[in-house]
């Protein structure tokens, strides 16, 4: 068995240094199941309970994103086993990550979610709000022991204009640099800056994406 698409896709990645991250939201376990067989390990989820019910029937060296909105009452059922959270926006959800992640006697991988869109609908923190709540965690790092910072998450807007998508990107970009600036501690691990669905994500990779994040390429559109 092959697929053309899947191929293409980790090539493009593997040449920009980038991971690339299958979205399979609203998608049955058995079309994972088919993109599991050809190698690919990394797929996202959107929606807490989908995620759940999934991971459950699935290959236990799955890497799971969960890379919707999160509310905190649901963080303890993702907590056992998400490997990365890409969209934390406040610090109240960081904390409640954190104090999950103990229960669990494990350190849970994040990343802060950046607002750039020029849109009313998307989530996500301003860059300066971005980079004040990481310099509050730097500097009280031991009340988030079990979480790590990995970097930006972050989307352009939704629009055919390519000029306002690369600016949008470039902009996620640099607050994923200003951020491994400002704290020099984390730069080992501070090393992900996900950005580029399928739409967007030749831009994003120009523009320093490490991290794409692709669905209906893969998986045909959502209905
Ligand atoms: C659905 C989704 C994707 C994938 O979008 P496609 O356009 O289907 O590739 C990527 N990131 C987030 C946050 C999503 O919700």
């Amino acid at each position: 068995m092959e697929n053309t698409v899947l191929q293409q896709l980790q090539e493009e990645c593997a040449r920009a240094n980038a991971l690339l991250v299958a979205v399979s939201k609203t998608k049955p376990v058995s079309a994972i199941e088919e993109l599991y067989q050809l190698g690919q390990r990394d797929f996202g989820e959107n929606y807490v309970q989908e995620l759940v019910e999934k991971s459950a029937s699935l290959p236990g060296d799955i890497r799971w994103h969960f890379i919707g909105h999160l509310q905190r009452n649901k963080v303890k059922y993702i907590a056992p086993f998400v490997g990365l959270i890409h969209a934390v926006d406040s610090e109240a959800l960081l904390e409640e990550i954190h104090k999950q992640a103990l229960r669990h006697n494990r350190v849970i991988d994040v990343l802060l979610q950046v607002y750039v869109a020029r849109e009313e609908t998307k989530y996500g923190l301003e860059p300066t709000e971005l980079l004040d709540l990481a310099s509050r965690i730097y500097a009280r790092s031991g009340a988030f022991a079990q979480v790590r910072i990995r970097g930006v998450m972050g989307m352009a807007s939704f629009t055919d204009d390519q000029v306002q998508v690369r600016r949008e990107l470039r902009e996620i970009r640099g607050v994923f640099d200003r951020l491994r600036a400002q704290c020099p501690e984390w730069q080992d691990f501070c090393t992900i800056c996900s950005m580029g669905m399928s739409g967007d994500y030749r831009v994003a990779l120009e523009e320093g994406s490490t991290l794409v994040r692709i669905g209906s390429m893969l998986f045909g559109k959502r209905g």
